[in-house]
């Protein structure tokens, strides 16, 4: 498997998985430009992706999958509820090719896997996803709500994570956000912190998980030196990680 961030953050979200021949994205929250510059830099051609998968509606997941299907011509994964929610703040455009799923579901694109798992993230129907190609399963778990229940057992069974790891506690509480922005943070809706993911990752890691991809870290409230910190205080070198840039891709991770 080939697996790269193309950026993560606030500002725009979008992950490529290639395995076996199968070629997906997930989250369309970058511009077409940026995520086809992005994957030519590692000679892969953003034409040649079979699927889309969309975690939810937020617009840093969403904004460009209009742009996403129509120019380089990919099918859509999304669900009927997500696809309402972008409609509603965004003009996506006419989506030619479709494919609905239910929270929960699992599809298949040539042969490979795609589950999906609800979240309790403050979106209309927010998802993440495991791809499983029969010999490794690779987690993309963002914008998580909270530790929410069935979350263990789905980090136990991978071989590799890209784990959101939101914020520092302390930076979030002492920053410039103001209250109600910090309490939806850290409320049971919004993101997980440092801490919690590098606890997650300190319970459930299995001794076959091969690396850790730390993503959508704050601006404000994160940084990548502050969230190794803490998984590296916690964890020690057990685990290989990885930070996914707020502003640009990651080199290819390997399994
Ligand atoms: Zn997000
Ligand atoms: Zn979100």
């Amino acid at each position: 498997m080939d697996i790269i961030s193309l950026q993560s953050g606030s500002a725009g979200n979008c992950f490529y998985i290639e395995t076996k021949g199968v070629k997906l994205l997930f989250d369309a929250g970058i511009s077409g430009r940026a995520a086809q510059q992005r994957l030519d830099q590692h000679r892969k051609d953003i034409r040649d992706v079979d699927a889309l998968f969309v975690t939810h509606d937020h617009s840093d997941h969403s904004r460009s999958i209009g742009v996403f299907q129509r120019k380089f011509g990919m099918p859509v994964y999304i669900t009927k509820k997500t696809l309402a929610a972008v409609n509603r703040g965004l003009k996506l455009g006419i989506l030619s090719e479709v494919r609905f799923f239910s929270a929960g579901d699992v599809c298949t694109v040539k042969g490979v896997q795609v589950h999906s798992i609800p979240t309790p993230h403050d979106s209309a129907d927010g998802v993440a996803f495991v791809v499983d190609d029969g010999t490794h399963r690779v987690g993309i778990l963002t914008d998580l709500g909270h530790v929410f229940e069935g979350l263990k057992e789905v980090l136990r069974s991978l071989d590799a994570v890209i784990l959101e790891s939101n914020y520092d506690e302390q930076m979030l509480d002492t920053g410039p956000y103001p209250f109600h922005l910090k309490d939806r943070i850290r409320g049971t809706g919004g993101h997980i912190s440092n801490r919690e993911a590098a606890d997650l990752l300190n319970e459930c890691a299995p001794s076959h998980l091969q690396w850790a991809c730390l993503c959508h870290l704050s601006e404000e409230n994160n940084s990548p030196e502050v969230a190794l910190q803490t998984h590296h205080s916690t964890l020690g070198e057990a685990i290989q990680l990885f930070v996914a840039k707020r502003d640009g891709c990651t080199e290819i991770m390997q399994l």
